[in-house]
Protein backbone atom coordinates (compact mmCIF):
# COMPACT_ATOMS: atom_id res chain seq x y z
CA UNK A 1 0.00 0.00 0.00
CA UNK A 2 1.36 3.42 -0.45
CA UNK A 3 1.99 5.55 2.53
CA UNK A 4 1.23 8.92 0.63
CA UNK A 5 -2.38 7.47 0.25
CA UNK A 6 -5.37 7.52 2.24
CA UNK A 7 -6.28 3.21 2.89
CA UNK A 8 -9.26 2.78 1.09
CA UNK A 9 -12.15 2.97 3.11
CA UNK A 10 -13.69 -0.16 5.04
CA UNK A 11 -17.46 -0.87 4.60
CA UNK A 12 -19.57 -1.02 7.73
CA UNK A 13 -21.96 -3.47 6.36
CA UNK A 14 -21.15 -4.53 2.73
CA UNK A 15 -24.17 -4.96 0.67
CA UNK A 16 -22.29 -4.90 -2.47
CA UNK A 17 -20.46 -7.79 -1.81
CA UNK A 18 -23.24 -9.70 -1.16
CA UNK A 19 -24.81 -8.32 -4.54
CA UNK A 20 -21.58 -9.19 -6.45
CA UNK A 21 -21.90 -12.88 -5.19
CA UNK A 22 -25.62 -13.19 -5.87
CA UNK A 23 -25.77 -10.98 -8.89
CA UNK A 24 -27.22 -13.21 -11.84
CA UNK A 25 -29.54 -15.11 -9.52
CA UNK A 26 -31.28 -11.69 -7.95
CA UNK A 27 -31.42 -10.25 -11.37
CA UNK A 28 -33.21 -13.41 -12.87
CA UNK A 29 -35.32 -13.59 -9.51
CA UNK A 30 -36.44 -10.31 -10.17
CA UNK A 31 -36.82 -10.66 -13.86
CA UNK A 32 -39.27 -13.55 -13.63
CA UNK A 33 -41.84 -11.06 -11.43
CA UNK A 34 -41.37 -8.35 -14.39
CA UNK A 35 -42.33 -10.86 -16.31
CA UNK A 36 -45.87 -12.26 -14.57
CA UNK A 37 -46.01 -8.84 -12.84
CA UNK A 38 -47.72 -10.10 -9.70
CA UNK A 39 -46.32 -7.35 -7.76
CA UNK A 40 -48.93 -7.78 -4.64
CA UNK A 41 -49.27 -11.13 -3.36
CA UNK A 42 -47.33 -13.05 -6.27
CA UNK A 43 -46.28 -16.73 -6.09
CA UNK A 44 -43.25 -15.77 -4.55
CA UNK A 45 -45.01 -14.57 -1.51
CA UNK A 46 -46.07 -17.41 -0.40
CA UNK A 47 -42.91 -19.40 -1.67
CA UNK A 48 -40.69 -17.24 0.86
CA UNK A 49 -43.31 -17.19 3.96
CA UNK A 50 -42.77 -21.54 3.57
CA UNK A 51 -38.98 -21.22 3.07
CA UNK A 52 -39.06 -19.17 6.10
CA UNK A 53 -41.30 -21.77 8.03
CA UNK A 54 -39.21 -24.43 7.01
CA UNK A 55 -35.63 -22.63 7.69
CA UNK A 56 -36.67 -21.40 11.24
CA UNK A 57 -38.92 -24.67 12.43
CA UNK A 58 -42.37 -22.19 12.99
CA UNK A 59 -45.29 -23.53 11.74
CA UNK A 60 -46.83 -20.03 10.56
CA UNK A 61 -44.71 -17.09 8.55
CA UNK A 62 -46.99 -13.68 7.49
CA UNK A 63 -44.62 -11.76 5.42
CA UNK A 64 -45.41 -8.21 5.65
CA UNK A 65 -44.31 -4.64 4.80
CA UNK A 66 -41.56 -3.51 7.44
CA UNK A 67 -40.40 -5.31 11.29
CA UNK A 68 -41.86 -1.96 13.09
CA UNK A 69 -45.34 -3.57 10.90
CA UNK A 70 -44.56 -6.84 12.11
CA UNK A 71 -44.93 -5.47 16.06
CA UNK A 72 -47.60 -3.58 15.38
CA UNK A 73 -49.30 -6.40 13.81
CA UNK A 74 -49.16 -8.91 16.61
CA UNK A 75 -50.23 -6.16 18.92
CA UNK A 76 -53.48 -5.40 17.00
CA UNK A 77 -54.45 -9.02 16.34
CA UNK A 78 -54.07 -9.38 19.96
CA UNK A 79 -56.09 -6.33 20.76
CA UNK A 80 -53.56 -4.48 22.89
CA UNK A 81 -54.64 -0.79 23.48
CA UNK A 82 -55.27 1.67 25.85
CA UNK A 83 -54.70 0.69 29.39
CA UNK A 84 -52.29 -2.24 28.56
CA UNK A 85 -49.05 -2.23 29.43
CA UNK A 86 -46.21 -3.72 27.57
CA UNK A 87 -43.05 -4.05 28.74
CA UNK A 88 -39.46 -4.12 26.60
CA UNK A 89 -36.22 -3.21 27.30
CA UNK A 90 -35.00 0.82 26.70
CA UNK A 91 -31.54 -0.02 25.17
CA UNK A 92 -33.05 -1.34 21.50
CA UNK A 93 -34.24 0.79 18.32
CA UNK A 94 -37.37 2.81 19.28
CA UNK A 95 -39.19 0.60 16.97
CA UNK A 96 -39.93 -1.98 19.67
CA UNK A 97 -41.91 0.80 21.96
CA UNK A 98 -42.87 2.68 19.30
CA UNK A 99 -45.23 -0.18 18.32
CA UNK A 100 -46.65 -0.40 21.63
CA UNK A 101 -46.94 3.43 21.73
CA UNK A 102 -49.53 3.15 18.03
CA UNK A 103 -51.52 1.14 19.65
CA UNK A 104 -52.45 3.16 22.39
CA UNK A 105 -51.04 0.85 24.95
CA UNK A 106 -48.70 2.33 27.69
CA UNK A 107 -44.57 0.89 27.06
CA UNK A 108 -43.00 0.10 30.36
CA UNK A 109 -39.48 0.16 29.63
CA UNK A 110 -37.22 -2.03 31.37
CA UNK A 111 -33.53 -2.45 32.08
CA UNK A 112 -30.68 -4.90 30.32
CA UNK A 113 -27.76 -7.31 31.17
CA UNK A 114 -24.53 -5.70 31.06
CA UNK A 115 -23.34 -8.78 29.57
CA UNK A 116 -25.37 -9.79 26.79
CA UNK A 117 -27.57 -6.19 26.25
CA UNK A 118 -30.40 -8.34 26.66
CA UNK A 119 -33.52 -7.92 29.33
CA UNK A 120 -32.92 -8.40 32.57
CA UNK A 121 -35.35 -10.53 34.06
CA UNK A 122 -34.74 -8.94 37.34
CA UNK A 123 -35.68 -5.47 36.45
CA UNK A 124 -39.01 -6.91 33.97
CA UNK A 125 -40.52 -8.12 37.59
CA UNK A 126 -39.89 -5.05 38.82
CA UNK A 127 -41.73 -2.82 35.60
CA UNK A 128 -44.20 -5.11 36.25
CA UNK A 129 -44.94 -3.78 39.39
CA UNK A 130 -44.44 -0.38 38.52
CA UNK A 131 -47.44 -1.30 35.67
CA UNK A 132 -49.67 -2.39 38.38
CA UNK A 133 -49.43 0.53 40.61
CA UNK A 134 -49.83 2.61 38.13
CA UNK A 135 -53.27 0.94 37.34
CA UNK A 136 -52.30 -0.40 34.28
CA UNK A 137 -53.17 -4.17 33.17
CA UNK A 138 -49.98 -6.07 32.00
CA UNK A 139 -50.43 -8.00 28.73
CA UNK A 140 -47.35 -8.75 26.72
CA UNK A 141 -43.29 -8.54 27.37
CA UNK A 142 -41.73 -8.10 23.96
CA UNK A 143 -37.91 -8.91 24.72
CA UNK A 144 -35.59 -8.30 21.91
CA UNK A 145 -32.56 -10.13 20.78
CA UNK A 146 -30.14 -7.36 20.12
CA UNK A 147 -27.11 -7.50 18.19
CA UNK A 148 -27.91 -10.56 16.85
CA UNK A 149 -28.00 -12.34 20.28
CA UNK A 150 -30.98 -14.16 21.66
CA UNK A 151 -32.54 -13.00 24.59
CA UNK A 152 -32.93 -15.85 27.63
CA UNK A 153 -36.42 -17.07 26.29
CA UNK A 154 -36.89 -19.82 29.21
CA UNK A 155 -36.58 -17.05 31.67
CA UNK A 156 -38.76 -14.23 30.26
CA UNK A 157 -41.27 -17.22 29.17
CA UNK A 158 -41.35 -18.30 32.91
CA UNK A 159 -41.93 -14.90 33.98
CA UNK A 160 -44.85 -14.14 31.42
CA UNK A 161 -46.47 -17.30 32.07
CA UNK A 162 -46.95 -16.15 35.86
CA UNK A 163 -48.01 -12.46 35.05
CA UNK A 164 -50.27 -13.66 32.00
CA UNK A 165 -48.24 -11.77 29.44
CA UNK A 166 -47.85 -13.22 25.90
CA UNK A 167 -44.33 -12.95 24.56
CA UNK A 168 -43.76 -10.73 20.97
CA UNK A 169 -40.29 -11.72 20.50
CA UNK A 170 -38.25 -8.96 18.78
CA UNK A 171 -35.89 -10.55 16.23
CA UNK A 172 -35.44 -7.71 13.95
CA UNK A 173 -31.68 -7.89 14.52
CA UNK A 174 -31.51 -11.60 15.09
CA UNK A 175 -33.58 -13.80 12.94
CA UNK A 176 -31.57 -16.81 11.86
CA UNK A 177 -29.75 -16.97 15.71
CA UNK A 178 -30.84 -19.95 18.04
CA UNK A 179 -31.93 -20.46 21.69
CA UNK A 180 -31.16 -24.03 23.45
CA UNK A 181 -31.01 -25.24 20.12
CA UNK A 182 -34.34 -23.91 18.63
CA UNK A 183 -34.12 -21.09 15.90
CA UNK A 184 -35.54 -17.55 16.78
CA UNK A 185 -39.14 -17.67 15.45
CA UNK A 186 -40.49 -20.64 17.70
CA UNK A 187 -40.38 -18.85 21.13
CA UNK A 188 -43.26 -17.03 22.61
CA UNK A 189 -46.23 -16.56 21.01
CA UNK A 190 -44.87 -14.89 17.85
CA UNK A 191 -41.64 -13.40 16.85
CA UNK A 192 -41.24 -10.12 14.33
CA UNK A 193 -38.27 -9.73 12.04
CA UNK A 194 -37.17 -6.93 9.84
CA UNK A 195 -35.68 -8.00 6.07
CA UNK A 196 -34.09 -3.94 6.41
CA UNK A 197 -31.12 -3.93 3.66
CA UNK A 198 -28.72 -3.46 6.93
CA UNK A 199 -30.45 -6.72 8.64
CA UNK A 200 -28.27 -9.91 8.77
CA UNK A 201 -31.06 -11.26 6.23
CA UNK A 202 -32.25 -8.60 4.13
CA UNK A 203 -34.20 -7.53 0.88
CA UNK A 204 -33.51 -4.29 -1.55
CA UNK A 205 -35.97 -2.31 0.45
CA UNK A 206 -38.32 -1.97 3.02
CA UNK A 207 -39.79 -5.92 4.23
CA UNK A 208 -40.44 -7.63 7.72
CA UNK A 209 -42.22 -11.19 8.21
CA UNK A 210 -43.71 -12.64 11.57
CA UNK A 211 -43.49 -16.38 12.88
CA UNK A 212 -46.09 -18.22 15.01
CA UNK A 213 -47.25 -22.10 16.15
CA UNK A 214 -50.66 -20.49 16.75
CA UNK A 215 -53.35 -20.70 13.88
CA UNK A 216 -55.77 -18.86 15.32
CA UNK A 217 -53.45 -15.63 15.38
CA UNK A 218 -51.64 -16.27 12.19
CA UNK A 219 -55.65 -15.95 10.25
CA UNK A 220 -55.63 -13.06 12.60
CA UNK A 221 -52.37 -11.48 11.11
CA UNK A 222 -52.94 -12.07 7.61
CA UNK A 223 -56.68 -10.45 7.99
CA UNK A 224 -54.75 -7.17 10.00
CA UNK A 225 -52.35 -7.26 6.71
CA UNK A 226 -54.94 -6.34 4.26
CA UNK A 227 -57.28 -3.42 6.26
CA UNK A 228 -58.68 -6.27 8.59
CA UNK A 229 -60.42 -8.10 5.97
CA UNK A 230 -62.88 -10.62 6.94
CA UNK A 231 -64.77 -13.10 3.70
CA UNK A 232 -63.09 -11.06 0.92
CA UNK A 233 -61.52 -7.21 0.53
CA UNK A 234 -64.39 -5.37 0.85
CA UNK A 235 -65.69 -6.90 4.31
CA UNK A 236 -63.76 -5.36 6.95
CA UNK A 237 -64.13 -7.23 10.59
CA UNK A 238 -61.38 -5.45 12.10
CA UNK A 239 -58.36 -2.43 11.70
CA UNK A 240 -55.91 -3.18 9.41
CA UNK A 241 -52.99 -2.04 7.59
CA UNK A 242 -51.65 -1.99 4.46
CA UNK A 243 -48.69 -4.32 5.64
CA UNK A 244 -48.06 -6.67 2.42
CA UNK A 245 -44.32 -7.56 1.67
CA UNK A 246 -43.82 -7.07 -2.27
CA UNK A 247 -43.26 -9.82 -4.54
CA UNK A 248 -40.40 -7.80 -5.82
CA UNK A 249 -39.05 -8.48 -2.48
CA UNK A 250 -39.93 -11.80 -1.81
CA UNK A 251 -38.31 -12.95 -5.15
CA UNK A 252 -34.67 -11.02 -4.06
CA UNK A 253 -35.35 -12.83 -0.27
CA UNK A 254 -36.02 -16.57 -1.95
CA UNK A 255 -32.44 -16.01 -3.47
CA UNK A 256 -30.67 -14.84 -0.41
CA UNK A 257 -31.96 -16.85 1.75
CA UNK A 258 -30.16 -19.91 -0.13
CA UNK A 259 -27.13 -18.50 1.08
CA UNK A 260 -27.99 -17.29 4.58
CA UNK A 261 -26.20 -20.19 6.72
CA UNK A 262 -23.44 -19.90 5.49
CA UNK A 263 -23.27 -16.10 6.02
CA UNK A 264 -23.95 -16.74 9.57
CA UNK A 265 -21.18 -19.21 9.67
CA UNK A 266 -18.79 -16.75 8.09
CA UNK A 267 -20.29 -13.43 10.65
CA UNK A 268 -19.33 -16.05 13.23
CA UNK A 269 -15.79 -16.27 12.34
CA UNK A 270 -15.60 -12.56 12.30
CA UNK A 271 -16.83 -12.44 15.53
CA UNK A 272 -14.37 -14.93 16.95
CA UNK A 273 -11.55 -12.71 15.22
CA UNK A 274 -12.32 -9.56 16.83
CA UNK A 275 -12.82 -11.28 20.01
CA UNK A 276 -9.02 -12.84 19.56
CA UNK A 277 -7.70 -9.29 18.49
CA UNK A 278 -9.59 -6.42 20.72
CA UNK A 279 -10.72 -8.95 23.97
CA UNK A 280 -8.09 -7.60 26.02
CA UNK A 281 -8.27 -3.72 25.32
CA UNK A 282 -12.16 -3.06 24.61
CA UNK A 283 -15.30 -5.15 26.31
CA UNK A 284 -16.38 -7.68 23.52
CA UNK A 285 -19.35 -9.00 23.22
CA UNK A 286 -19.86 -12.57 24.83
CA UNK A 287 -22.28 -15.37 24.03
CA UNK A 288 -24.60 -16.22 26.86
CA UNK A 289 -25.24 -20.10 27.65
CA UNK A 290 -27.35 -21.53 25.36
CA UNK A 291 -27.79 -18.40 22.81
CA UNK A 292 -26.09 -18.15 19.09
CA UNK A 293 -25.88 -14.82 17.71
CA UNK A 294 -26.18 -13.68 14.14
CA UNK A 295 -23.92 -10.67 15.16
CA UNK A 296 -26.39 -7.35 13.41
CA UNK A 297 -23.73 -5.41 15.23
CA UNK A 298 -20.43 -6.08 16.91
CA UNK A 299 -20.64 -3.83 19.71
CA UNK A 300 -17.97 -3.48 22.05
CA UNK A 301 -17.31 -1.00 25.44
CA UNK A 302 -14.55 1.44 25.88
CA UNK A 303 -12.67 1.57 28.55
CA UNK A 304 -14.19 3.41 31.52
CA UNK A 305 -12.57 7.49 30.65
CA UNK A 306 -12.03 6.77 26.85
CA UNK A 307 -13.33 9.62 25.04
CA UNK A 308 -16.04 8.01 22.44
CA UNK A 309 -15.69 11.11 20.09
CA UNK A 310 -12.43 11.13 19.66
CA UNK A 311 -12.15 7.25 19.53
CA UNK A 312 -14.56 7.27 16.66
CA UNK A 313 -12.68 10.06 14.83
CA UNK A 314 -9.09 8.50 15.30
CA UNK A 315 -10.70 5.32 13.06
CA UNK A 316 -12.23 7.52 10.60
CA UNK A 317 -9.08 9.04 10.27
CA UNK A 318 -8.08 5.41 8.67
CA UNK A 319 -11.03 4.97 6.76
CA UNK A 320 -12.67 2.64 9.44
CA UNK A 321 -16.62 3.73 9.47
CA UNK A 322 -18.17 2.86 13.52
CA UNK A 323 -21.84 3.62 14.61
CA UNK A 324 -23.38 3.97 18.38
CA UNK A 325 -26.45 2.03 18.31
CA UNK A 326 -27.81 3.22 20.77
CA UNK A 327 -26.48 6.69 21.93
CA UNK A 328 -29.92 7.27 24.24
CA UNK A 329 -32.18 4.56 25.64
CA UNK A 330 -35.85 4.98 24.68
CA UNK A 331 -36.82 6.36 27.95
CA UNK A 332 -34.54 9.15 27.59
CA UNK A 333 -35.74 10.06 24.52
CA UNK A 334 -38.05 13.11 23.87
CA UNK A 335 -41.12 10.89 22.34
CA UNK A 336 -40.15 8.35 25.24
CA UNK A 337 -39.32 10.18 27.96
CA UNK A 338 -42.97 9.96 29.83
CA UNK A 339 -43.62 6.80 29.71
CA UNK A 340 -42.79 4.70 33.21
CA UNK A 341 -40.12 2.61 33.63
CA UNK A 342 -39.13 -0.26 36.03
CA UNK A 343 -38.65 0.85 39.49
CA UNK A 344 -34.80 1.45 40.03
CA UNK A 345 -34.05 3.19 36.76
CA UNK A 346 -32.93 2.03 34.05
CA UNK A 347 -28.93 2.37 34.96
CA UNK A 348 -27.71 -0.51 32.44
CA UNK A 349 -29.24 1.22 29.64
CA UNK A 350 -27.81 4.64 30.41
CA UNK A 351 -24.11 3.15 31.21
CA UNK A 352 -24.61 1.44 27.74
CA UNK A 353 -25.83 4.36 25.79
CA UNK A 354 -22.71 6.59 27.24
CA UNK A 355 -19.88 3.74 26.34
CA UNK A 356 -20.99 1.53 23.42
CA UNK A 357 -19.61 1.61 19.93
CA UNK A 358 -19.89 -1.15 16.85
CA UNK A 359 -17.30 -1.74 14.71
CA UNK A 360 -17.66 -2.75 10.95
CA UNK A 361 -19.14 -6.45 10.68
CA UNK A 362 -20.66 -8.45 7.84
CA UNK A 363 -20.00 -11.87 6.03
CA UNK A 364 -17.68 -10.18 3.66
CA UNK A 365 -15.03 -9.25 6.12
CA UNK A 366 -11.74 -10.76 4.59
CA UNK A 367 -9.01 -11.31 7.69
CA UNK A 368 -6.57 -8.59 5.44
CA UNK A 369 -9.33 -5.46 6.10
CA UNK A 370 -10.28 -6.74 9.56
CA UNK A 371 -6.76 -7.24 10.88
CA UNK A 372 -6.81 -3.17 9.83
CA UNK A 373 -9.61 -2.40 11.92
CA UNK A 374 -7.84 -4.45 14.92
CA UNK A 375 -4.72 -2.44 14.56
CA UNK A 376 -6.44 1.09 14.42
CA UNK A 377 -8.83 0.19 17.60
CA UNK A 378 -5.68 -0.81 19.77
CA UNK A 379 -3.67 2.10 18.26
CA UNK A 380 -6.76 5.36 19.13
CA UNK A 381 -7.03 3.26 22.64
CA UNK A 382 -3.02 3.46 23.42
CA UNK A 383 -2.17 6.96 21.94
C1 LIG B 1 -34.75 -2.67 12.68
C2 LIG B 1 -35.49 -2.94 13.92
C3 LIG B 1 -36.90 -2.88 13.98
C4 LIG B 1 -37.75 -2.33 12.88
O1 LIG B 1 -37.58 -2.90 11.64
P1 LIG B 1 -37.97 -2.04 10.32
O2 LIG B 1 -38.01 -3.09 9.25
O3 LIG B 1 -36.91 -1.03 10.12
O4 LIG B 1 -39.31 -1.44 10.55
C5 LIG B 1 -37.52 -3.24 15.16
N1 LIG B 1 -36.81 -3.64 16.24
C6 LIG B 1 -35.47 -3.69 16.23
C7 LIG B 1 -34.76 -4.14 17.46
C8 LIG B 1 -34.77 -3.33 15.08
O5 LIG B 1 -33.43 -3.37 15.08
Amino acid sequence: MNQHLRPDPVAFIDIAAQRRRLGKSIDDAVARVLGHCQFINGPEVTELEAALADFSGAKHVVSCASGTDALLMVLMAKGVGRGDAVFCPSFTFCATGEAVALTGATPVFVDVDEATFNIDSASLKRGIAAAKRLGLKPVAVIPVDLFGQSADHDVIGAIAAEEGLFVLDDAAQAFGASYKGRRLGTLGLATATSFFPAKPLGCFGDGGAIFTDDAELATALRSVRVHGQGSDKYDNVRLGLTGRLDTVQAAILIEKLRIFEDEIAARNKVAERYAQGLGNVVGVPRLAAGCTSVWAQYTVRLPAGCDRDGFAAALKAQGIPTAIYYPKSMHQQTAYRDFPVADGGLPASERLSSDVISLPMHAYLDEPTQERVVKAVRGALSS
